[in-house]
């Protein structure tokens, strides 16, 4: 590790003592408290997810630093702090709830900092890539997660940092979350290393949908069972907990989440005008390019069905298109 390296490994774990302290202690940090509390978040995810929270001042931080003996320009290149003429320094991520992001050996190296009002750009400031935080490989919460990888193999994966804290309540505890960019094949190596399925948990809006397609597929290429769960349109994970309570989460999303070859033969439908017979027999043909891939007989024998009667088809046309896809495959 290098010097430059080490020291701001040192002036992060700096700052999120004092955000932390600052939260739970100061009047500096009284409207931070109050956004998370307000939101649902406890004084124990506080603690667990060591949240905190960043005055609504310029020089807060820097000072601090400042008197620690940190060199501020050495701070600057990793994000703690900014400045406009590269002499003077103010707090980045003033006025913001802090979520330190822990790189996969436990150590701080990277906050986002959520807006505690409306309307401000952005929602989420986060640090910016540097050699010590790379969006691209770092996984929110990862580090806590991995302890209960070995139970059940399985990873549930999140759009928000808000999503794995909230989850943490409903006791799900192998959680892990994105850092506001789309899963990368770095990511998904590294989640195949230590688990066998990914049930991916996104927003319920449209959006959300065409990630978990897209995610859901990359992870299908590195040879993962991914799961898709059931989040109501226009819900995050975050509003679900919140309205419905752990218990519900555990059983209607959670428990309720369907295959990928299931949840992708739902999504597919919107490339297609199910009424018309041209893209009726389109779909059907992807649909059963994708049963085809299912080594499972009576899981075939499920989604055939559901062509079955959708379609009003003959069973054995549809069972004579999948031997003759298996067979090109193999
Ligand atoms: P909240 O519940 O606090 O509103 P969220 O997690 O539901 O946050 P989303 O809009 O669903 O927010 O975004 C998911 C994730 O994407 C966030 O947790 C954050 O990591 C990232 N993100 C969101 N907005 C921004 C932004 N403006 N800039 C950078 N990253 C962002
Ligand atoms: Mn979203
Ligand atoms: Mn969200
Ligand atoms: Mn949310």
């Amino acid at each position: 590790l290098s010097d430059a390296l080490k020291t701001a490994l040192e002036g992060y774990e700096w700052s999120t003592k004092l955000f932390h302290h600052v939260l739970k202690y100061t009047s500096d940090g009284k409207e931070g408290h109050n956004y998370l509390q307000k939101r649902g978040f406890e004084q124990s995810d506080i603690e667990q997810f060591q949240l905190g929270y960043s005055p609504n001042k310029d020089q807060f931080l820097s000072t601090f630093l400042q008197n620690k003996g940190f060199k501020l320009e050495n701070l600057l290149e990793v994000g703690l702090l900014s400045s406009r003429d590269g002499n003077t320094f103010f707090d980045r991520f003033k006025g913001r709830v802090i979520f330190p992001i822990q790189n996969h050996q436990g150590k701080v190296v990277g906050f986002g900092g959520r807006a505690i009002e409306d309307g401000i750009e952005p929602k989420y400031l986060n640090s910016p890539d540097s050699k010590l935080f790379q969006k691209g490989k770092l996984l929110y919460n990862f580090y806590e997660a991995r302890k209960h990888f070995q139970k059940q193999k399985e990873v549930v994966l999140f759009e928000g940092y808000a999503d794995v804290i909230k989850a943490y309540q409903a006791n799900v505890y192998h959680a892990v979350a994105t850092l506001g960019t789309s899963l990368t094949k770095y990511q998904s190596n590294l989640l195949k290393r230590y688990v066998d399925r990914v049930v991916i948990c996104f927003d319920g809006d449209q959006a959300g949908k065409d990630a978990s397609y897209k995610t859901a597929e990359q992870l299908k290429e590195v040879g993962l069972d991914v799961l898709v769960a059931n989040v109501p349109y226009q819900m995050d994970p975050d509003d679900f907990i919140d309205t419905y309570g752990p218990e519900k989460f555990q059983n209607q999303v959670l428990g309720s989440a369907e295959s990928y070859i299931a949840f992708a033969l739902n999504y597919l439908k919107k490339d297609y005008n199910l009424q018309a017979k041209h893209d009726q027999l389109a779909y059907i043909e992807k649909a059963l390019d994708l049963v085809a891939t299912v080594d499972h007989a009576v899981e075939r024998d499920v989604y055939l069905k559901e062509l079955e009667e959708t379609f009003d088809l003959y069973r054995e046309t549809l069972e004579n298109e999948i031997i003759e896809r298996r067979r090109i495959n193999n």
